[in-house]
């Protein structure tokens, strides 16, 4: 009944990770996207963040903001992966 609101889609958590590490943005989603990952790890697993994705929110826990260059690279691979899952839609 509650399906909608009981699962986040995978991709859409996935395409603002970058956005939760970095806190650009708001806490609902943050929580949102919190909620997904402790829920869902297969996600991160799936697209090969998985690890850089735990460490980097383990350290967000402090003050420190994601470093640039991983940031960087993280966004590469979501958008890698997000063209992916978007082009594969549109193939017969
Ligand atoms: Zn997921």
């Amino acid at each position: 009944m509650s399906d909608e609101d009981h699962k986040t889609d995978c991709s859409v958590v996935i395409s603002e990770v970058y956005l939760y590490l970095d806190l650009e943005c708001s806490d609902e989603r943050r929580q949102l996207i919190q909620h997904h990952l402790d829920d869902c790890s297969d996600c991160l697993r799936e697209y090969g963040i998985e690890h850089e994705v735990k460490a980097l929110v383990a350290r967000c826990c402090g003050d420190e903001r994601a470093p640039q260059e991983l940031r960087e690279r993280l966004r590469m691979k979501l958008s890698e992966h997000v063209v992916e899952v978007e082009s594969h839609e549109y193939l017969p």
